[in-house]
């Protein structure tokens, strides 16, 4: 298992109640320094008032632990952390850390079905682990997206992308620049407001709010359908936010009453001070922070040649079609928490089907 975030730990859950060991018949590995998946890395403001809702883990509900309970005051980093280190240490998962994985290999004997697992620790030591089955779910943390515009390498202030972000009072008397139509560019402009000099937001699509709930679960459904279509198919997924429209909160509500959030075309280039708008005015930038996404990171799976023409990886039910061996919770329409736990189910599931098959073989 590759990633100990919501994923991984749904997978790793019904794998163990289904009888593998943890230690021994199931290894989890986790490159981060602690627990929590991407959450530990998220910044201080990002409350779990303020997430979309962080859905509970299975197996959590047997420990009394809920998210619903938990102060929606701390930040979402320190409770998803803590649940998390809570859930592993009850369950006994003994998630390996920090471990990355930096390549998976087909195994090289021949007539061998195996797969290697190549690691590093943190000391800089390589291992390798031969498995018969790898469940990915490394998530998106480490690959965030920034589209190329032109200049972007001449603009002389400040830019970094979402993972970069730790607190608003870092711009404090800044002209910011925001990009990106999601909730992270929408949490960033409310965090700057009247701590930026000033900011400015543009988005590629025009924004979409959601004002209605039952139209948004409706779109939400349609959006993650979306993404399935476009993992069966090996094309590059859509984003999530672009089928479902943003919704409004009041904090939200207030944003845009006060002028706050009012999105511009995406600007042309940026110059060596700033943007230049589609208007042809120049903006005046200190910063540039793009919230402009994620992709899923697949970097180590390179070895296996999974990407096609279009971008891509064909993955049908969290199972890559291209290595059997390979499951990939976590990855399109499973990337959210609620879709991660129903990944965990149901991969478990398949996994445990090849297991079966192979000890048959064996037999
Ligand atoms: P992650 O939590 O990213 O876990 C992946 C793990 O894999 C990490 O611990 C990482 O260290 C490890 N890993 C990666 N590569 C390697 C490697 N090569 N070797 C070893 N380990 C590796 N979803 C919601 O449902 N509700 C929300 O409110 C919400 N808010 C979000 C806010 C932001 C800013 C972002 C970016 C996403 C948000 N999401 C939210 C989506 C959310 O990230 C997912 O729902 C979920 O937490 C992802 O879980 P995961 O296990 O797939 O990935």
């Amino acid at each position: 298992m590759i990633g100990a975030g919501q994923a991984g730990l749904s997978v790793a859950w019904h794998l163990q109640r289904a009888g593998l060991v943890a230690g021994r018949d199931l290894v989890v590995l986790d490159r981060a320094p602690g627990t929590g998946g991407a959450w530990q890395f998220r910044w201080d403001a990002l409350r779990l008032g303020l997430a979309h809702r962080v859905h509970d883990l299975p197996g959590m509900h047997e420990m009394g632990l809920r998210f619903d309970d938990a102060d929606r005051q701390r930040p979402a980093r320190e409770v998803v952390s803590e649940y998390y280190r809570r859930f592993e240490e009850h369950h006994d998962l003994r998630v390996r850390r920090p471990v990355g994985v930096t390549a998976v290999r087909h195994g090289d004997d021949r007539g061998s079905d195996a797969l290697v697992v190549e690691t590093r620790d943190e000391h800089g030591v390589a291992g390798a682990i031969r498995t018969e089955v790898v469940v990915n779910a490394s998530g998106t943390w480490g690959t965030p997206f920034v589209p190329w515009v032109p200049g972007r390498d001449v603009f002389g202030g400040r830019q970094l992308d979402t993972t970069g972000y730790r607190d608003a009072a870092e711009f404090a008397g800044q002209d910011v620049v925001v990009v990106g139509g999601g909730t992270s560019a929408i949490g960033f402009l409310l965090e700057l407001d009247g701590v930026a000099r000033s900011t400015r937001w543009f988005t590629r699509r025009p924004v979409v709010w959601s004002e209605e709930p039952g139209l948004a679960v409706g779109a939400a459904v349609a959006a993650v359908e979306d993404q399935d279509r476009a993992a069966r198919a090996g094309r590059a997924l859509p984003s999530i936010v672009s089928g479902t429209g943003l919704p409004v909160s009041p904090r939200i509500r207030r944003g845009i009453a006060r002028g706050l959030l009012e999105a511009e075309p995406m600007f042309t280039r940026l110059d060596a001070h700033g943007v230049l708008t589609a208007d042809g005015e120049h903006v005046h930038a200190d910063a540039v922070l793009w919230a402009t996404g994620f992709r899923a990171d697949l970097r180590h799976l390179a070895p296996l040649h999974l990407r096609t023409e279009s971008g891509g990886v064909v993955v049908e039910d969290g199972r890559s079609s291209a290595e059997p061996r390979l499951f990939l919770a976590g990855y399109g329409p499973q990337a959210s928490t609620i879709g991660a736990n129903r990944a965990g189910r149901r991969i478990a599931r398949q996994v445990l089907a090849v297991l079966a098959d192979d000890e048959a073989a064996d037999r």
